[in-house]
């Protein structure tokens, strides 16, 4: 196995050492994103959830924030953090309504769009893995601030919560971002953590997921090759895999998730200013 300091690439430590100087981010809580909490002032770390989920939960004593992840399908209004810990408090926050728009994409592998009796039965059980691995909530704090892009992209494909349809038919909407970039380009880990799941999927393909701890959870998806193993901790800017096209995809990219709460929001909203930017084409 190559060493850590073999896998980190200068480009990750140019971006890391760029993100040094950027202050913390703020976004506008909506449906697919974020919502910062502040919460009450304590000496202990507060646990707090939402909509039964364990939230995020970072600063330092005595001030706290919960960041929490809205679903995608969540209308505008009003919505509640449950603090249990160290005093019992239901905060109120709002968010508000964002509309994705609609993707059409046409598959030639109708086995990917109505998949058999025999194959539904693996697509299910994957998925049932899938969410489990995503419900996980470990006790470590994620260098939230230091997320960076798995990927050098060269664009972006698909962004987060398009409403898909699969050869004319509606299928979930897209829960992660599409990054494009060439096959076998190195894929890194934005954030240490530790692989939860390391194998091939039948609609994601070559597939890893990542905990980041704290309910955080990030998953890679359609590598052609996959460089680490479940169980495994990695460093953040670690080599986890190469970009590919297995899967369900219609050419090589990256499709990257990330999960807070068990609720896939956009992991855009996670990149500083200029990591958003490479996203757009302003280089
Ligand atoms: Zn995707």
């Amino acid at each position: 196995m190559k060493t850590m300091a073999q896998n980190i690439k200068p480009l990750f430590l140019a971006l890391a050492a760029l993100n040094l100087s950027c202050q913390a981010w703020t976004v506008a809580p909506i449906n697919g994103g974020i919502a910062q909490v502040t919460l009450p002032d304590s000496d202990s770390r507060p646990q707090a959830s939402y909509l039964g989920h364990p939230v995020l939960i970072e600063g330092q004593s005595p001030h706290w924030q919960a960041i929490v992840g809205i679903p995608l399908d969540r209308p505008a209004g009003t919505e509640y953090l449950e603090v249990s810990s160290p005093q019992a408090a239901r905060l109120a926050f709002t968010i508000s309504h964002k509309d994705y728009p609609e993707q059409h994409i046409t598959l030639r592998n109708l086995h990917m769009v109505n998949p058999s009796a025999a194959e539904l039965q693996r697509i299910h059980q994957e998925l049932s893995e899938e969410r489990q691995d995503f419900a996980i909530f470990d006790g470590r704090t994620p260098a939230l601030a230091d997320m960076h892009l798995p990927v050098q992209p060269t664009a972006l494909d698909s962004a987060f919560g398009l409403r898909r349809f699969f050869n004319g038919e509606e299928r979930a909407p897209h829960s992660g971002l599409d990054l494009q970039a060439q096959e076998g380009q190195a894929v890194y880990a934005p954030l240490g953590g530790r692989v939860l799941l390391s194998r091939d999927l039948y609609f994601n393909g070559g597939t890893v997921i990542i905990d980041h701890g704290q309910g955080l959870i990030s998953m890679y998806c359609h590598l052609s090759r996959i460089e680490v193993a479940a169980g495994q901790n990695l460093a953040a800017g670690a080599e986890l895999g190469r970009v590919g096209h297995t899967g369900r995809a219609t050419g090589p990219h990256l499709h990257w998730s990330v999960s807070l709460n068990d609720v896939r929001i956009d992991p855009s909203l996670l990149l500083d200013a200029g990591q958003r930017q490479q996203l757009t084409g302003h280089h």
